[in-house]
């Protein structure tokens, strides 16, 4: 059976990007994120998934990666917000990552974008990237790191309960789909 890992960005005292407009944190909003994405993983699909945490506590990169690795992850998805304006969603993976990590890449942006770029939402900008980051380089598995949504222009959305879920739903689909899953 599959295994996912997700990986909410940030948490405990490293809270991320902070709103200077509301009291929103990076760390609250990835985990919302991260929890909605595996509840329609588990409801969805024969896959197991585990987040790298389920609460908010603070989990340096080192002991994310080894959950990955003792776990036996087939894939590590990372989720995170902007900081600043202008960028409504951005992917990344390694440097010369191999095919296989653009494809689930290229398969998460297209759930992810097509969410987030919804008339109504009016958010734009879709970029696909290879960064040297540090977790990226690091994780041994295929794995992809989004950043979207910019923490102060998008709180809001952010406050968003039902939004989130959508958001959280598309990581789980465009999963699925890479997996060539069909809904249940
Ligand atoms: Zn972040």
């Amino acid at each position: 059976m599959y295994k996912i890992v997700l990986d909410p960005g940030h948490g405990g005292e490293d809270y991320g990007a902070t709103s200077i407009k509301s009291k929103l944190k990076e760390k609250d909003i990835t985990l919302k994120i991260a929890l909605y994405a595996m509840d329609f993983l588990r409801q969805q699909y024969a896959i197991r998934v585990r987040l790298t945490r389920e609460n908010d506590v603070t989990v340096k990169l080192k002991e994310r990666l080894k959950i990955a690795k003792r776990f036996k992850a087939n894939m590590f998805i990372s989720i995170h917000l902007n900081q600043s304006k202008g960028i409504g969603v951005e992917s990344f993976i390694g440097l010369e990552a191999p095919k296989i990590n653009q494809e689930l890449q290229q398969c998460l942006h297209n759930e992810i974008t097509k969410i987030l770029t919804r008339k109504q939402l009016n958010i734009v900008g879709r970029h696909l990237r290879e960064a040297n980051h540090e977790m990226l380089q690091k994780v041994f598995m295929p794995s992809v790191l989004f950043k979207h949504l910019c923490i102060n222009d998008d709180f809001k959305l952010l406050n968003d309960e039902r939004f989130l879920k959508e958001l959280g739903e598309a990581y789980a689909i465009g999963i699925g789909g890479f997996l060539g899953f069909e809904k249940m």
